[in-house]
């Protein structure tokens, strides 16, 4: 029989936060083996339950929530973003203007389909949340990586946003707060890539799913905030700061001078439209979240769950010899550096590989967030104190066995 082959749009799509090493980890846990997983921001798995009003609200509404809905989402939860929007002193956002997803990651790839060309260029950080690369790629684009500089907090390297725009570039991802890094971007940085995009009239693509995890009494800016005259797409949802991942539910707003973006609208209400609509109990959910009380505080304050375990997995990676890690200031993960003179490491999913056969415990591999360089990983400090010690502690002796090879 001739053989069926993968679509040619596929070849250079990558998602290896779900790649063959989590393959490798499935195969040794249906032996029997048991695995420290360090590699997803999954955060119910845990034990961080979603808030319990978004529980029975999923309960309740279930019965009659069978059907569809309009393309973009029901009017109450979209009101609901608008008063969010609001809060985040985004300017002139209406209901109109609010999408409700299946996750922001549907939306994502939405908002990149709907403008692409073929050879249109996006900036996408390196390191990324790798959806945002893959999507660029799925939607015909061709996505250019700008670095965020590990030296100053892992904050865009502005001059090279600024030396990779050319005549096909259409916009600049800013991931903040940051997967996979915990950065969190200062409003003078946010205002440079605003005044960037302003010059060369880019659109801002903003994955601010993080926005309310901030540790040490840190605040948030949108950057669509800040950009009343530039088209901005931002995108968030419940998986993360609800810990509601598995209730698929997200929005994106475009905000900025519409008027001018009239035909890109059109294109997003045509693909929403062909998806029919997100899931109904899911858009429900997102009213309920954003009016009540935002207990994600209790865990990112000091002495908070997250907050301590962000602390203690930061101390004892870096008491590893050759292992520094900037200490996040938002989010769920860190991207710790392998000093390539003790870890002349050539092939980090290999490395990966090896740590997992050794020690059980799975990471995934920097190159996986398009980082060029063999010599980070990410690491989610979700487990609890005790296993995140375990796990740093088999990380440390497995880097130890490495160095003296
Ligand atoms: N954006 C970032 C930066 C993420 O880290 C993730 C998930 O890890 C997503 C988007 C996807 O979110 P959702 O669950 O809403 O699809």
């Amino acid at each position: 029989m001739k053989p069926i082959s993968k679509s040619s749009k596929l070849a250079d799509v990558c998602y290896d936060i779900r790649g063959p090493v989590l393959e490798k980890a499935r195969q040794m846990e249906e032996e029997g083996q048991k695995i420290i997983k360090l590699n997803i921001g999954n955060l119910a798995v845990f034990g961080f339950d979603p808030p319990d009003e978004i529980v029975q609200d999923m309960i309740r509404n279930l019965p009659a929530a069978a059907g569809y809905t309009d393309s973009k989402g029901l009017f109450a939860p979209r009101k609901a973003v608008v008063h969010y929007t609001q809060e985040k002193n985004i300017n002139g956002v209406t209901v109109d203007d609010v999408y409700l997803g299946n996750g922001a990651s549907e939306l994502i790839v939405m908002a990149l389909n709907a403008l692409l060309d073929t050879g249109d260029e996006i900036l996408v950080p390196a390191p990324d949340y790798p959806l945002w690369t893959a999507a660029v790629s799925l939607s015909g684009g061709r996505p250019v990586h700008y670095v965020c500089d590990e030296q100053a907090d892992w904050t865009p390297d502005l001059d090279d946003i600024r030396r990779k725009i050319t005549p096909n570039t259409k916009g600049i991802v800013v991931i903040n707060p940051n997967n996979p890094t915990g950065a969190l971007y200062p409003p003078e940085v946010l205002r440079e890539i605003v005044e960037i995009a302003r010059q060369h009239q880019l659109i801002l693509f903003a994955d601010e799913i993080y926005d309310k995890t901030l540790y040490d009494g840190a605040t948030h800016t949108s950057i669509a905030s800040l950009a009343d005259d530039v088209l901005c797409v931002t995108f968030n949802g419940l998986s993360k700061n609800y810990r509601s991942c598995g209730y698929r539910a997200g929005w994106m707003v475009v905000s900025g001078p519409k008027k001018h973006a009239r035909d890109y609208i059109e294109g997003l209400n045509m693909l929403a439209s062909m998806r029919l609509c997100a899931n109904t109990p899911g858009q429900l959910a997102i009213q309920t979240a954003l009016g009540g009380y935002q207990s994600i505080k209790d865990l990112v304050c000091p002495g908070g769950r997250l907050a301590r375990q962000r602390d203690l997995a930061t101390d004892l990676l870096n008491q590893i010899p050759g292992v520094s890690v900037v200490k996040p200031k938002a989010a769920l993960y860190m991207f710790p550096r392998l000093d390539p003179k003790l870890y002349p490491i050539a092939d980090d999913q290999q490395f990966a590989y090896e740590l997992l056969a050794e020690e059980k415990v799975l990471i995934v591999q920097g190159t996986g967030f398009n980082w060029p360089q063999p010599d980070h990983f990410r690491l989610v400090f979700l487990p609890n104190s005790d296993d995140l010690a375990d796990a740093i502690g088999r990380i440390a002796r497995f880097l130890d066995h490495y160095r003296k090879r």
